[in-house]
């Protein structure tokens, strides 16, 4: 009988992608996906350290697990952004855990596995330096037709209000050949969508010898059969250069879609945050992106209430995501992050309710936003990469245009499943989705003939155990380490604040 896992995320898309490499070694070491924790013999929290209260959640659930650890042996792991920053303090707080690991030592969990279920003790390792790219590990994806690609780990830049690069460290590229194999792995394997994942993926291949550029990777993904579409997150507005925007028009399978975080409109809280940029660069960046780029969709992530944010402050910020006017914006109170400088600035704090009462102006505005956003879609055929069954209503399947505007259309009699590519026409709008009509055009693919032959059997149309995939052999280690000389790497390997 197979011993079961399972895996609870917090936080960004790197540790979504992480998670999926934690799953692969797990299965491929025999263990079992478990959707329900009771039933769990290991529960793995992959944590983060930027959210909020982060914390309190770790600590809040580690407390929930502790009876099935009492009564049923359950194994505990805690890994990720808060285990490196925390590391000895949890097992301190919760003795019960059984193995700790942090941002850069994945690879080793079969290890430290092996090690606690020899000791009684818990095992506790943080490294500071990346043993192995997580995307050398393998990995269990949660959908057929979407993979996370990580393009580079760790952060140079130094905003004040961040922890990542305390936690994740310096940038490390990876070899454009690698990330190209690993894409046509996956394509191979069925994935119709990539997303390009780094912290800062404008300062991609900055690191390596042959100092591949960015823009030249998402043109390198043009070159891939059967990648109907790429993605990427997150970029840095500074290093945001225009070859970009050329090789996103220039680029078939590249989506209309930008997220470019803000974070403030004030050039005053810009510098205190560091952020290396003014509000006008980053307007001038939108107009050209408007220009290159008319039909793409602009997302942004905003920061409310930076240490020292005064009323003038906040109503700049209001003014320059006025004229911006962004698709989506996934707005923050800011929280203060220990061991980040922002956090010292206690002095500048501004008061709760001053936040709260500017947190609630600008969600309106960038609500208003979204639904114009979602309501210019009316009356136009969209295509859409179908990628589940509505959350809300039985009756209706959910995919997103290019722009990754979410759409909910009829699901009909049952032939289009997530993973196909469907042509709607777009009849009403709300602020963060759209409904269409009945598909006016089906492009099946391979994710969606397995997703049907999946339902047809009975099992759910996401995928199922032993979905396993091993990266291509000789898939790079942190540049300067070398890979283990042919053999499969053991499996031992994360808006994204940006
Ligand atoms: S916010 Fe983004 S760019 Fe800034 S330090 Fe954090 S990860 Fe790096």
């Amino acid at each position: 009988m197979s011993r079961t896992y399972h895996i609870r995320t917090f936080g960004c898309q790197m540790n979504v992608h992480d998670s999926e490499r934690a799953a692969g070694i797990l299965e491929t070491m025999g263990y079992r996906r478990s959707d329900e924790v009771a039933d769990a013999d290991l529960v793995l929290l992959n944590t983060c350290a930027v959210r909020e209260n982060a914390d309190n959640k770790l600590y809040g659930t580690l407390g929930h697990l502790k009876p099935l650890k009492d009564e049923h042996g359950t194994t505990i792991v805690v890994g990720g952004c808060l285990a490196q920053k925390d590391g000895g303090a949890i097992t301190e707080r919760a003795p019960w855990v059984d193995v700790v690991y942090g941002t850069h030592n994945l690879a080793s969990l079969p290890r430290l596995l092996a090690e606690a279920d020899s000791t009684e003790l818990p095992v506790l390792e943080l490294v500071e330096t990346l043993e192995t790219f997580p995307s050398a590990l393998p990995a269990k994806r949660e959908v057929r037709h979407h993979a996370w690609v990580s393009i580079s780990v760790g952060c140079n830049n130094s905003c004040t209000f961040c922890i990542v690069p305390s936690l994740r460290g310096p940038e490390n590229s990876r070899r454009a050949g690698d990330i190209i194999a690993e894409v046509e792995a996956l394509v191979a394997d069925g994935v119709v969508e990539v997303t390009l994942l780094g912290q800062n993926v404008n300062s991609y291949g900055r690191d390596l010898d042959s100092r591949p550029l960015f823009a030249d990777l998402l043109r390198s993904m043009g070159t891939v059969d059967g990648l109907e579409r790429v993605r990427f997150t997150s970029p840095h507005p500074r290093d945001f250069t225009e070859d970009v925007l050329h090789a996103m028009a220039e680029t078939p399978n590249v989506c209309e879609h930008l997220h470019l975080p803000l974070q403030s409109g004030s050039d005053r809280v810009l510098r205190a945050m560091r952020r290396s940029y003014r509000s006008r660069r980053f307007l001038d960046l939108v107009d050209r992106t408007r220009d290159l780029l008319p039909d793409a969709a602009l997302t942004t992530d905003l920061i409310v209430g930076f240490p020292g944010e005064t009323d003038e402050d906040f109503e700049q910020t209001m003014e320059v995501v006025a004229q911006a006017r962004f698709d989506q914006a996934f707005t923050f109170q800011y929280s203060p992050r220990p061991g980040t400088p922002a956090a010292d600035m206690v002095d500048d704090f501004v008061a709760p309710d001053v936040v709260a009462a500017r947190y609630q102006r600008l969600e309106a505005l960038t609500r208003r936003q979204s639904h114009d956003a979602h309501a210019a879609l009316v009356g136009t055929s969209r295509q859409l990469l179908v990628e589940s069954p509505s959350k809300t209503d039985d009756t209706r399947l959910s995919g997103r245009t290019r722009g990754n505007h979410l759409v909910h259309f009829p699901r009909g009699t049952g032939e289009v499943a997530p993973g196909d590519l469907v042509t709607v026409d777009v009849v009403e709008a709300a602020a963060n989705y759209a409904i269409a009509g009945a598909p006016t055009a089906v492009t099946t693919t391979r994710a969606g003939d397995a997703t049907r032959a999946a339902l047809a059997r009975g099992d759910g149309w996401q995928l199922g155990a032993d979905a396993v995939l091993t990266p291509p052999v000789g898939m790079s280690t942190p540049h300067g380490t070398t890979a283990s000389g042919g053999r499969p790497v053991l499996p031992v390997l994360p808006i994204l604040p940006a």
